[in-house]
């Protein structure tokens, strides 16, 4: 269990080839992210802006950095040059200042509603009507450096599979009535990203796009 090449080769073939893999690399080294980069991954995940701002500088340009964690906004003027997508939107606030760096750098930023989707209170992410009040066209329809392109949540941690399944269940749901309303027109909205070591099979099944695994890969 401890090549991460052969582990994330393993992940896989045994999962749908529509589900796109980020390699959580969080506390893990540099040299042992080439060692996954040289068989071919580049879409690699970080929780914490500090952490991503020393590794990336040492790292490959070509990989696709997805920031996962929660994001102060006096961080985010030092990730926008280079990060892929923010799967972490969970206020108004912090995508304003994603859409005003990203115009300072020319860039527009590839981002993910989080939504609050546990029942355990320590997690972050937006409810229904605190997205709805975001995604109002007064408050984001003018900020055209951020491409919104789905949804993201994490279950809560329990045995309890049934609670998992419906949880993620859940955030299918919203993404469909994002989907269905303001993103009608927008092919680019199409991820939903769910899943990690302990539930990404769950994740599948409940209609993930896009899975997040640290542990299962670098154990
Ligand atoms: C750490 C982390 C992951 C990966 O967790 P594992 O259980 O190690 O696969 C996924 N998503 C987020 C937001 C994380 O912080």
């Amino acid at each position: 269990m401890s090549n991460p090449t052969d582990n994330l080769r393993k992940i896989r073939g045994s999962i749908p080839d529509h589900v796109t893999i980020v390699a959580v690399s969080k506390t893990v080294d540099p040299e042992r992210i080439m060692e996954l980069y040289n068989s071919g991954q580049r879409a690699f995940g970080e929780n914490r802006a500090q952490e991503l701002i020393t590794k990336q500088p040492r790292l490959p340009g070509d990989i696709e950095w997805h920031f996962i964690g929660h994001l102060q906004t006096n961080k985010v003027k030092n990730i926008i040059p280079f990060v892929h997508m923010i799967q972490s939107v969970d206020s108004l606030k912090l995508l304003a200042e994603i859409n005003r760096q990203a115009e300072k750098h020319g860039r527009t930023i590839d981002c993910l509603l989080q939504f609050h989707i546990a029942t355990e209170e320590t997690k972050f992410g937006l409810d229904w009507e605190e997205a709805q009040f975001l995604l109002k066209p007064e408050n984001s329809a003018e900020m055209t450096h951020v491409r919104f392109r789905g949804v993201m949540g994490m279950a809560t941690f329990t045995e309890d599979t049934t609670r998992v399944h419906r949880e993620f269940r859940s955030l299918k749901e919203i993404f469909g009535r994002l989907k269905n309303t303001r993103f009608r027109d927008h092919d680019e909205f199409s991820v939903i990203s769910m899943g990690m070591t302990s539930d990404y099979l769950i994740a599948i099944e409940e209609g993930s796009t896009m899975i997040r695994i640290g542990t299962a890969i670098f154990g």
